[in-house]
């Protein structure tokens, strides 16, 4: 469960004019600053360098004997899968590695079930008159995106600390057939930083529902990125929902994007077997086999799972003294105030801040215009659009750690100056 800090005290806000004095001041240090994506950074790039070098020259079979230059191997190099296997909870043979992205395959599963169905599926999702999915609210917008995309309809569903609430979940899908599937980031989600409880994981694994080929995407994106002591792991959801009765419904993602490149990491699809032979049925018309240099590589470069863990304990090191800094300027200077609420993430690569209800888009627009770029408001919610207009998303893996200071900084006066200019309307 991630903490969620707020203004304790009703501290009334500094005078309007102060604030815009200050608003002033910080325009006028002509600041470029940029807080939207969450990539890492180049310090953190370098930690995987080695990986440039390898696997080398003449080196270019991997423990089963193949040779990863040539065509073949659909399922992806052995070596790099049984690392994962190990980390994300699936049998390796249940497993399989891709290319860089994820989100590809994330994309490619569900574009398969509107061209193809599931073995399940009355018809090819295209060809019903309506699909609709459940979008945990505040989430990870290219989620949306892929939904928007491929026309399908987005229902939002709030986000607890233990994730989505399940009790509304079960509810929409118990009765609607349309609803045919939903996003879940089980691991300090994009961006509210929770983490699923077993409790919710097992009823959504098992929940009935109207539609019969029901999915859930489990982009466990942020399985091992670790900011404390504290390494938590989310719930072993393919393996309860199997127990559940339905082995079929869960559909799991994750890649090296942030523990090695995030252009030339490894991207992982896991399932039941059923849901491996479909999704690999389908692939094998796009593709004869993938980039397995780049697995042997990401294999030799980790040695094992630990090395993973080792590796990622260097981003931690990077990482946590900024998301500290986020967390230590947002108590300072909104803590004595009822304006504003964020979550302590305990790994991942986001802040949730709630601002005053109304003011989300003031206060990006404010610091747009203080030279700090921030995640468009609404990014967080299906079609850009957060009903309250509160949510923004800080991602402060990027910059360097003085320059997420100050951009903070800039962004608690933008918080406190909208949340004045509200009162004064
Ligand atoms: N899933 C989540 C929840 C993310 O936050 C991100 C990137 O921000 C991704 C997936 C992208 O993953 P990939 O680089 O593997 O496509």
């Amino acid at each position: 469960m991630t903490t969620t800090t707020s203004s304790h005290t009703t501290a009334t806000l500094p005078a309007l004019h102060e604030l815009q004095q200050a608003y002033a001041d910080l325009q006028a240090k002509g600041l470029k600053l940029d807080l939207t994506r969450g990539k890492p950074s180049a310090e953190q790039l370098d930690l995987a360098e080695p990986l440039l070098a390898l696997p080398g020259i003449g080196v270019h079979a991997d423990d089963t004997g193949t040779d990863a230059r040539n065509y073949g191997g659909l399922d992806g190099g052995l070596a790099v899968r049984r690392i994962f296997a190990e980390l994300l909870d699936v049998p390796v043979e249940q497993l399989l590695a891709g290319g860089n992205a994820s989100l590809t395959l994330m994309h490619d599963v569900v574009t398969f079930a509107e061209l193809f169905g599931f073995p399940e599926s009355p018809k090819p999702w295209a060809r019903e008159e309506k699909v609709r999915w459940i979008c945990p609210v505040p989430g990870y917008d290219r989620h949306f995106t892929v939904c928007e995309a491929l026309g399908i309809e987005m229902i939002p569903v709030p986000m607890t600390p233990d994730g989505p609430d399940a009790d509304a979940v079960a509810e929409l899908v118990a009765s609607d057939p349309t609803i045919k599937g939903m996003w879940v980031v089980p691991t300090y989600s994009n961006p509210d930083g929770a983490v699923i409880s077993d409790a919710v994981a097992r009823a959504l694994v098992s929940m009935p529902t109207a539609a019969p080929d029901f999915r859930i995407l489990w982009d466990n994106a942020y399985a091992v990125h670790h900011l404390t002591d504290d390494e938590v792991t989310s719930p072993d959801a393919i393996a309860l929902a199997a127990e559940a009765g339905h082995p079929d419904r869960v559909l799991l993602f994750a890649s090296t994007s942030k523990i090695t490149f995030a252009g030339a990491g490894v991207a992982f699809l896991g399932g039941s077997p059923a849901n491996i032979a479909w999704y690999k049925k389908h692939l094998s018309v796009a593709s004869i086999g993938p980039d397995k240099l780049n697995h042997l590589r990401h294999a030799m470069f980790f040695g094992s799972a630990d090395g993973v863990r080792e590796h990622m304990r260097k981003h931690r090191e990077i990482l946590a003294p900024k998301f500290e800094a986020v967390v230590q300027i947002l108590t300072e200077r909104l803590g004595g105030y009822d304006v504003a609420s964020w979550n302590e993430p305990k790994g991942g690569y986001f802040v949730s801040l709630d601002v005053a209800p109304g003011t989300a888009s003031r206060v990006v627009q404010l610091a747009k215009e203080a030279g700090i770029a921030l995640t468009p408001a609404g990014a967080t919610y299906p079609y850009g659009k957060d009903p309250e207009n509160k949510n923004v998303r800080l991602a402060p893996s990027m910059p360097p750690l003085d320059e997420v200071r100050t951009a903070m900084d800039g962004v608690a006066t933008c918080v406190l100056l909208a949340a004045a200019e509200a009162a004064h309307v």
